[in-house]
Parts: C-alpha cells; structure tokens; sequence
C-alpha cells in the first residue's frame, strides 16, 4: 500500500505540463503551477494516468460512464456510422436514421403522453431548450407574460445562459451580472414554498418549474416522501410546467430510465444527457409531452426557432443507442439497485467517522459524504484534502465545498465498492492525522 501510495501522480510534483489548455471550474492560477492529472487510459471501472498508475472511477468520470469505460461495441457502432454518415445537420426536414431511431426509443420510455424528442449536444445546451420552450410555449398559447422560471437550492442545471440564471448555488451565479431575467430558487424540500413563490410571482407570470429528481453535484438530497406527488399536482392547479432535470438521474442512476419514474409522477418535460451515451460522444436533450408539442406540432405558423449545428448528430446518437443496447441487455437498471443498497450499506460506516457529519445515500447509485462544521471551519480541513489523499491512494472521488460525492459506474461489483469505501476512510484518516483537533 505505501509503495502505491508513494507512486501516485500527486507526489510527482517534479514534473509539469507547461500549456495554453485553460481549465475552467478551477482555480487557474494554482492548477497552472502544479502537474496536470493527465488521464491516459480507460477500462471498465478503472483508469489510468500517464505514469501507467490505475485509479477506480468513483465518480463515473463526470456523472456519466453508466456502462464502464472501454466498450468496443460502442466504438465499433460510431466507427460503422463514421464511415455511413459522419454527420449533418437536421434543420428544416433533414434527419439521419440514429438520430430518429435515438428520438423513439428515447419517447418510448418516456412517463408522458404522445412524447416528442428534441435532441442536443450535451445536458446544459438542453436546459436552453427546455427553458426557451417553456416560453415559447406560453406564448403561442396567448399567455407570453408566463415567464417566469422557479428551481431549487442546491439545483444545477449546467452553466449556459438560463442554467445560470436557475442554478440553485450562489457561486455558480456571481460575477456575471444578471443573464436571464425573471427567475427564482425556493428550497429544495419544501412543496409551501414552491406555492408561496408560485403565488407571489403570480401563476399567470410563471412559466415553470425545474427540478432534479434527487439533486446532483448540489450534494446528492433526495425529496422528502411524497414531494413530487405534491409538486406535479401544484404544477397542474397553478398551470405550472413541470420540466425535470434527469441529467444525471436517468439511464439507470435511480434503477429506471429516466429518474422520475421512481416517485410515480408524470412530467411535462424531461431533460437528459450523460447516461444517454455513457459519454461515448457527447449528447443530450428534451423530451415534451404531447401537450406541450402541440402548438407546434398540431397548428400551422408557430415554428421553435433554435438549436444547434451538431444537434441530431448521427454519430453521437449511435454512441447512445449503442450503449442503450448495453444498459437493457445487461440489465444495468436492476444492477444500479444493487449499486444503490451495496453504497449505501458501505457508505453509512462513514457516519462513525470524526471528520464527518452526514452521508446521504440510498436513493440510487450515488453517495455524498458531508464534513463537519468543526472539521471544515476550525481545523482547516478541504474536501479537496480528502479528494487529494484519495486519488493519491488511487481512488477517484468529487469534491464540492462541504461533501465528497460518489457516483461510480453501474458496473462496478462489491469489491470494488469496498475497494472504494475503504480508501475513502483511509483518506479521511491521513487528513485528520494533519488536522488534529
Ligand atoms: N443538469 C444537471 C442535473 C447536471 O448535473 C448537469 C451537468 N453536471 C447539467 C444539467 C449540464 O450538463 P452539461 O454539463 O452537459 O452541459
């Protein structure tokens, strides 16, 4: 153990990649002055960086390798569509057969009636989508004063304009002045203050309502019992459109395909990506119930105005119905069950822990890990310390400011939830050895 310990790329500080390649979620001027962590090589569960050292992937790189890394089938399905068809664009009536094909099986499974597929090239790119038709929307039904957008404390919803605007942590937010107009956070557990806000912003001006399933990187919260149930009806009283963020909670995270199904409501609008192609190539989008595509599918002159030139990509689309073949033939929706009760059983023993205040798990294939006020604010100690002694013992976690986060691939058995479990003890062991009370 020491001698791989000792061998890990975060001890090499001797070596550094002098580049122009601007990291963004990070502090720049740090990341530039240490070694990068150049990630070389990828198999199953595992990866390995450029020294040849082997690292398990509990995060699912970022939320999205449900299938493991390395699949030849899914290489084999992009090379075969490369060389067909290696792209174009589907404006106008132009389609690709991955991309139709991708769009019904996608509606097929979808909890909504008469459901229409919007594809896009990643799960930010998709919230755009979801938002602007949300207004749309209103508006061509004779209401464009419903505007106005509500999400969640905690939510994320990726970083383009709107994403920004509704993302539920201040921090993503400062600096860059107001971007989207009209839009509001209420905390994530309560369905009073989602009525309140609803009432106070006034039904006739709000457009919708944006949630995850069980909130991601804001650090994994499940709704309290009989949330949505609640929410999808206020929803429908207030003529709210219910637009859930499946992001990170479809394609088997919570056992099902999209997340929502769990808690037996039916949204009006459901956006995806990660899972959708395990990250193969990238993509994501929207899928609208048949209400809401009616305007524009059922009457002549209201045309969505928007997308994107790589948006309906035959070859990122063949990726996600390669890998949606590995989801349903290896059954990895009944294997995340698994996942999700084998976590939470290992991660709960961290509770014990003097360095940490809660674990949240046990709602799908994913675990938050919070530190203790006194640990965070009194001895110093950083989730990336925890971070750094992981990866150093050749465990990948995340780190956000208060919680590490794990989320590994759907594949991944009970050794390797051990394997991970026990080197995240570990690394809060070293760290509070540095930090002593
Ligand atoms: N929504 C959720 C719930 C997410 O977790 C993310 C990405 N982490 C996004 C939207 C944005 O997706 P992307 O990074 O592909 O733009």
């Amino acid at each position: 153990m020491t001698e791989t310990v000792v061998s890990r790329a975060n001890t090499r500080m001797e070596q550094s990649h002098p580049s122009s390649f601007w990291h963004t979620f990070c502090d720049m001027n740090a990341v530039s002055q240490k070694p990068k962590f150049v990630v070389s090589r990828a198999e199953g569960v595992w990866l390995w960086d450029e020294h040849g050292d082997r690292y398990l992937d509990g995060t699912a790189s970022l939320w999205y390798c449900h299938v493991g890394h390395g699949r030849s089938e899914i290489a084999d399905a992009v090379h075969q569509q490369l060389t067909t068809l290696d792209a174009y664009a589907v404006y106008g009536d132009f389609a690709n057969t991955p991309a139709l094909r991708l769009s019904e099986r996608l509606a097929s499974h979808a909890p909504m009636d008469n459901p229409r597929t919007i594809l896009t090239c990643g799960g930010g790119e998709a919230i755009e989508t979801a938002a602007k038709l949300a207004r749309k929307y209103w508006s061509v039904s004779g209401k464009p004063e419903k505007t106005h957008v509500i999400s969640r404390a905690g939510g994320y919803h990726g970083l383009h304009g709107f994403g920004t605007s509704i993302i539920g942590m201040e921090r993503f937010r400062s600096g860059y002045g107001e971007i989207v107009a009209d839009t509001s956070v209420v905390p994530y557990d309560s369905v009073r203050a989602l009525e309140d806000e609803i009432l106070r912003v006034g039904p006739e001006r709000t457009a919708a309502f944006f949630a995850e399933p069980v909130i991601g990187s804001g650090g994994v919260y499940a709704p309290p019992e009989g949330y949505f149930a609640a929410v999808a009806e206020l929803c429908r009283r207030y003529g709210v459109l219910f637009v859930v963020d499946s992001v990170i909670c479809g394609f088997g995270r919570l056992g099902d395909w999209f997340g929502i199904e769990r808690f037996g409501v039916r949204p009006d609008m459901i956006v995806f990506a990660k899972g959708v192609s395990s990250g193969y190539l990238p993509l994501g989008g929207v899928i609208t119930s048949g209400e809401v595509a009616e305007p524009f599918w059922e009457r002549s002159g209201n045309p969505f105005i928007h997308g994107t030139t790589y948006a309906g990509h035959p070859s990122c689309s063949a990726a996600a119905l390669a890998n949606l073949d590995i989801l349903e033939r290896e059954d990895l929706f009944g294997a995340a069950e698994e996942v999700e009760s084998q976590l939470d059983a290992a991660v709960r023993m961290l509770a014990e822990h003097p360095l940490v205040r809660e674990v949240r798990s046990g709602t799908g294939a994913m675990a938050a890990v919070e530190l203790t006020g006194e640990a965070l604010y009194e001895r110093g100690v950083t989730t990336a310390d925890v971070f750094a002694e992981a990866r150093s013992r050749g465990v990948i976690v995340r780190a956000i400011p208060r919680s590490l986060l794990v989320s590994p691939p759907l594949t991944v058995t009970w050794e390797h939830i051990d394997h991970l479990v026990s080197t995240l003890r570990a690394a809060l062991d070293a760290v509070e050895e540095r930090h002593p009370r």
